[in-house]
């Protein structure tokens, strides 16, 4: 053991402490804690014990509680045995514990501490936090772990009662939408936001099904979760459906009760009562920070679009007025449609390829690559201007969409990696 990590009652940092500690009667622990950031490897209650073996201070008489604590470390078999029996009904492995006060006892520390001095100190939370934690190490053979923990029981000491909060689990997976009449996530009804009403059929929904939803059910059933989030990287329009290797979502669930999840068994069965309306694939354990990389993610998208042209002759100058899209950069200002939800603005968009690929009369295939955040639509019809260039304004006519896909997200782990 170095020097610095030593604990001895007569070094000058503990002799100051103590010298100024008047004639306030505390326990080993309560003791120990106001020099409990001096020495590595000894619990408050051994360097407590350290200062009365060395007679620096007398020991607590007998019968007498400690002033600060009231004997709160007697009772921390007790708090263990209760957190123990609040987990018992959940699935959990690591595991925190926090802790609730009366604010006298807060205020007792601090008293102690303006006269003492808090720079050696430790607060009693952290103490009684570490030394609960132990316990219930040793009692459940789980670990503690207080960055990511599965639950955190947090301990009302007065009453010995428990709250728990239980971290939420996160699944990754890649969906396929089937469906032109579903929203990616639920929608709450304009009318009553959500609350229920006439119009939404009390639903609280604007559409009955979201993938959202659909995705969301049997997971939410198995990890018995309280609900969940859905976060997908990007969303298509509700008409679109969303093709190819399928869209990266991150899937949320709240408050789970059971964390190990047979995800083979729970794709197959989500994919079975979704049939023709939404596949899953891609399922594994996720993290918070992937939700975070998936949400600020820029990945190109390829989307296949059908269109109708006011005029007939316009045809002869689509393939040269298709290539010319790929050409400059494209001024969007934020759609009309989409005026209401976000702020109103140029942007300046990519469009990294686009292929005629049928025509029939006055319809037209196109497949378009674009960068992270263009208006299809809008590259189409130009939304009066709003968009440029667009389709109508090279083709100079009337584009109406009839139809768009979303083809693939690149977002890395297709064939074609990155850029055209
Ligand atoms: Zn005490
Ligand atoms: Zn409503």
């Amino acid at each position: 053991m170095s020097e610095d990590s030593q604990f001895s009652e007569d070094d000058p940092r503990v002799l100051s402490v103590i010298g100024n500690l008047r004639g306030y009667k505390l326990c080993d622990h309560c003791l120990g804690r106001l020099v409990g950031k001096i020495g590595h490897g000894y619990t408050n209650d051994l360097r407590g014990r350290i200062l009365r073996d060395a007679k620096v201070l007398p020991e607590l008489p007998e019968g007498e509680t400690c002033w600060l604590c009231e004997g709160l470390f007697e009772r921390t078999d007790e708090m263990a045995a209760a957190v123990l029996s609040r987990l018992e009904q959940l699935e959990w492995n690591k595991f925190s514990i926090g802790s609730r006060y009366d604010p006298s006892i807060i205020e007792r520390e601090e008293i102690v501490w303006a006269e003492c001095g808090a720079q050696h100190a430790e607060p009693i939370k952290s103490e009684v936090n570490r030394e609960v934690g132990k316990r219930v190490e040793a009692l459940s053979g789980k670990e503690v772990d207080l960055v990511n923990p599965d639950v955190r029981a947090i301990i009302d000491v007065d009453f010995l009662a428990i709250d728990v909060e239980i971290s939420p689990l996160f699944i990754y997976g890649r969906y396929r939408k089937l469906d032109r009449s579903i929203p990616q996530t639920k929608w709450p009804c304009r009318k009553c936001r959500g609350k229920g009403c006439e119009r939404c059929g009390f639903t609280g929904k604007m559409y009955p099904e979201s993938v959202e939803e659909l995705v969301a059910r049997e997971f939410i059933s198995a990890a018995e979760a309280e609900g969940s989030s859905f976060h997908g990287m990007g969303r298509e329009d509700i008409d679109a459906q969303m093709l190819g290797s399928g869209r990266p979502f991150v899937l949320e669930l709240k408050s789970p009760r059971k964390r190990t999840l047979d995800l083979v068994l729970l794709g197959e069965a989500t994919n079975r009562a979704n049939s023709g309306r939404v596949e899953i694939s891609d399922l594994r354990m996720s993290s918070k920070e992937e939700v975070r990389s998936i949400k600020g993610s820029r990945a190109q998208k390829s989307y296949m679009v059908s269109v109708e042209l006011d005029e007939e002759k316009a045809r002869a100058k689509l393939i040269e007025v298709i290539r010319l899209l790929t050409q400059s950069p494209i001024e969007q200002r934020t759609p009309n449609r989409v005026n209401h939800r976000r702020a109103d603005k140029v942007r300046l968009q990519r469009v990294y390829g686009a292929e005629l690929e049928g025509l029939e009369g006055r319809r037209a295939t196109i497949r378009v690559r674009a960068a992270a955040g263009t208006y299809i639509k809008e590259l189409m019809h130009g939304d009066d201007g709003r968009t440029h260039p667009s389709l109508s304004e090279l083709l100079e006519t009337g584009v109406r969409v009839l139809q768009l896909d979303v083809m693939e997200i690149h977002d890395g782990s297709d064939s074609d990696g990155e850029g055209i």
